[in-house]
């Protein structure tokens, strides 16, 4: 076993034993991935199939990817939340923020080149305090990675627009990552 996925094995050890009453849904991928996706929570799918961002919104991913021209061997997928929250309760900024230091510690032990974040919550999760409306697309130096925030598959889904700007943003990615492994 890599050195990488034992320390992913001890993140997802603490996790359990800080979150002892969720049923809780990892990360999944590849330990050496260029390329992380952050999603904002698992949905009942997730919990299901016992992996992040399934489903239509993983079919839409991968789809990007291949259009990209993006290896599918070079991503790794997590949400910031590692649980299914109930429909009834909305997690507290408290809440989301305890399960923060684990994504740092998941992002440190990958130690990818980009950094991906859906949606808003994810955004705010990594530390952007700007809304998705004002950063999508461009990028920033957070240190040992580049971010990237784009939209979530989920809205690109219902929303044809935000689709097509998901898709440019797949395009942004795939130049900066081959710029980055020259
Ligand atoms: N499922 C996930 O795993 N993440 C999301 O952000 C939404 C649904």
């Amino acid at each position: 076993m890599s050195e990488e996925i034992q320390k992913l094995n001890q993140v997802n050890i603490s996790l359990k034993r800080k979150f002892k009453d969720r049923k809780l849904v990892f990360g999944s991928g590849f330990s050496t991935a260029k390329i992380v996706f952050v999603g904002e929570a698992p949905g009942q799918e997730e919990e299901n199939d016992g992996k992040p961002i399934t489903g239509d919104k993983e079919k839409l991913l991968y789809q990007l990817l291949k259009t990209a021209g993006i290896n599918k061997n070079k991503v790794y997928f997590t949400n910031v939340l590692k649980y299914c929250p109930s429909t009834l309760k909305v997690p507290t900024a408290k809440e989301i923020k305890s399960y923060v230091p684990f994504l740092k510690e998941e992002l440190k032990t990958i130690n990818p080149l980009l950094v991906v974040t859906l949606g808003n919550m994810a955004l705010n999760g990594i530390g952007m305090r700007q809304p998705l409306d004002n950063v999508h697309g461009r990028t920033f130096n957070l240190g040992s990675y580049e971010l990237l925030p784009t939209f979530h598959p989920d809205h690109a889904l219902k929303d044809p627009q935000i689709k097509t700007l998901l898709q440019l943003d797949f395009v942004k990615l795939k130049k900066l990552l081959d710029s980055k492994e020259a």
